[in-house]
């Protein structure tokens, strides 16, 4: 007897399910898609613990009739292509026709959809792939599908979601791109009750970027809007001085459809060419309209990737209309440089936001001018000598406050005689070699700052006293929607860590202050970014993980770098603290000092 059989419909459902419906934001992602492909002018998503107890998607657009409507959760069920040669020029979103089917078979289900010329529209309860119920309805046109316990039927594909935080994040990340995508159809989002994005569908692209970036963002846009070999470039890209630690905000349209695109995006990266320093990325928000003949989107099944037959010519089209764009902005800050110091310490500690701004811009350039890469090395060669030598002394002296008041840091006082360690040179200046009460120790002496700086905060942190330096100029952060919602949740935590946060309307934050440690290095830049990638970890790490991983980055941020010159003086500062916190090991587990003993040291020279 043979050994093949064929699956059984409902194996294949799940199997297909799991190439198409990997997590929650999938499932937005196809039931949105549908609504923009039936004609939908508005769709709201509703979401509860991050898609993992409830989905919904309720929209305008054209509905199903009753037939279609059981028809529409077969697998390979789709009004959208007839032919096989319909599927080289798409014009909709979908086409696959297993997103329903796939969505259907591992939740429970509801839809409700009515088309106009229809009496009356139609209910179905769908659990597992199998129709349960049916009824007739009075509703309105339109489809209302209610997606719940996703994956409850396989339990493995469950155990895989992520926290909350991050299945909300990735579903509002969809939602981002299909707003900016659609312009003209008006997008909301909630989540647990809370309005995460809202757009209003007006057409306008620069209204929807304000939506999800914030006013600050959206104002330093530059428009693009160029043709050429019959392909037609739209869309904004920020200036140069506007930009991101990476590249999660490059969206890339082509078509209307949104896709992953390393060419499109080496294209932008390099029609900015220098304008950009090292490891910053621009916001990009760019359409590219071809011939569909000249794109295959069928390449994956979640449709993120796609294929140019002529890469070459889309490659040049998007390098071009970036660079045409960039040429005719004016990108010549409008500031004047900062003359007298003593005119910004009168800013008061809540500017009004136009004076704000023009201030603001200082800041940026001035960052810009001293170059803040995070290659130390690279920075050492732009620094004074005497600058570098100030902010060294800075890290490991005390520091001046806003009032001029001299901070007291309990490690700036040292008597070489209380040390049992005592400095007696550097190597590679990265190094400290020190003598014992037994022999000799070699300190790494990034490694050992490190771990001092994170003793200091964690006893601080537990204390609730961790040490703030108020801004004399609060730094300004301009998130997405999300990234605020996350920061609004954990402000009171971040004030513990140092940081005084203030809300500054639209998804705009103010830094009032931070750390006294990261206020030593004297770097707008590095300020933040670090509370940048703070934002981001706090998508991820639970409570005492994120409370632990932030003072790890933050004493990694604030400890003296490897390369750089230390004084006697400062050397001698950094062992005193070693000695009194007993430092074995990095934060991050490497070890922090080797030890030769007298006794090895006479076994060695063979004197023993
Ligand atoms: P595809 O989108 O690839 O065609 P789906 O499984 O996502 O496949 O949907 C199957 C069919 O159900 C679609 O082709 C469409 O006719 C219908 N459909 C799905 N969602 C909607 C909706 N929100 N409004 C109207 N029709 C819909
Ligand atoms: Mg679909």
């Amino acid at each position: 007897m043979g050994k093949i059989e064929l699956l059984s419909e409902e194996v294949a459902n799940k199997i297909a399910a799991g190439e198409v419906i990997e997590r929650p934001a999938s499932v937005v992602k196809e039931l949105v898609e549908n609504s923009i492909d039936a004609g939908s002018t508005r769709i709201k998503v509703k979401v509860e613990d991050g898609g993992k107890k409830l989905i919904q998607v309720v929209d305008d657009g054209e509905g199903m009739a009753a037939e279609d409507a059981k028809l529409a959760f077969e697998r390979h069920a789709t009004s959208k292509v007839k032919e096989a040669n319909d599927l080289f020029a798409l014009r909709t979103l979908g086409f696959r026709g297993e997103a329903l089917s796939s969505i259907a078979a591992v939740s429970r289900l509801k839809l409700t959809t009515k088309r106009e010329d229809s009496l009356s529209g139609i209910k179905l309860r769908i659990v597992g792939g199998a129709v349960e119920k049916e009824e007739s309805c009075g509703c309105q046109v339109g489809t209302n599908i209610l997606v719940k316990d996703l994956f409850f039927n396989t339990p493995v594909r469950y155990k895989y979601l992520r926290q909350t935080s991050t299945e909300i994040g990735h579903i509002s990340d969809i939602i981002n791109r299909l707003s900016l995508a659609y312009p003209e159809i008006s997008f909301s989002l909630e989540h647990n009750g809370r309005q995460l994005l809202e757009t209003t569908g007006n057409g306008n692209l620069l209204d929807v970027i304000f939506n999800i970036y914030g006013r600050d963002v959206a104002k330093d846009m530059i428009k693009v809007d160029y043709q050429q070999d019959y392909m037609k470039l739209t869309g904004f890209i920020s200036k140069p001085t506007t930009t991101r630690s990476s590249r999660k905000h490059h969206s890339y349209f082509v078509n209307g459809r949104f896709i992953k695109s390393a060419l499109m995006s080496k294209a932008v990266e390099e029609a900015y060419h220098t304008l950009l320093t090292i490891n910053r990325h621009p916001i990009v928000v760019l359409k590219l309209k071809l011939n569909p003949i000249l794109v295959d989107v069928n390449v994956h099944p979640t449709k993120l990737k796609a294929k140019f037959s002529r890469g070459n010519i889309v490659y040049k089209v998007v390098k071009d209309g970036v660079i045409k764009a960039i040429k005719g902005s004016d990108l010549i800050p409008k500031l004047e440089l900062k003359e007298d110091n003593k005119q910004e310490d009168e800013v008061k500690k809540e500017p009004k936001k136009q004076e704000y701004q023009q201030k603001n811009l200082n800041l940026t350039t001035e960052a810009k001018k001293t170059g803040s890469k995070p290659n130390y090395n690279q920075e050492t060669k732009q620094e004074s000598k005497e600058v570098r030598a100030k902010k060294i002394e800075r890290l490991f002296g005390g520091i001046e406050d806003s009032k001029g008041e001299q901070i007291q840091e309990e490690s700036s006082q040292y008597n070489e005689e209380d040390l049992s360690l005592v400095p007696i040179g550097q190597i590679h200046q990265s190094y400290i070699i020190a003598q014992g009460v037994d022999g000799m120790y070699v300190i790494d002496q990034h490694a050992a700052h490190e771990r001092v700086i994170y003793q200091q905060l964690l006893q601080k942190y537990k204390e609730e006293q961790v040490k703030i330096q108020e801004l004399l100029l609060p730094l300004k952060l301009d998130l997405t929607h999300q990234e605020a919602q996350l920061l609004a949740e954990k402000e009171e935590q971040l004030a513990k860590f140092g940081f005084l946060l203030e809300e500054f309307g639209g998804n705009s934050y103010l830094i009032q202050g931070v750390p006294v440690q990261l206020y030593k290095l004297d770097d707008q830049e590095l300020i933040l970014d670090t509370i940048y990638k703070l934002i981001e970890e706090l998508d991820f790490k639970e409570e005492h993980h994120f409370a632990e991983q932030v003072l790890i980055m933050l004493s990694c941020k604030a400890a003296v770098k490897a390369g750089t010159k230390l004084s006697v003086k400062e050397m001698s500062s950094l062992l005193a603290d070693i000695e009194e916190y007993q430092v074995q090991t990095c934060p991050h587990g490497r070890p922090v000092l080797m030890h030769l003993s007298q006794h090895e040291l006479e076994k060695k020279f063979k004197r023993k």
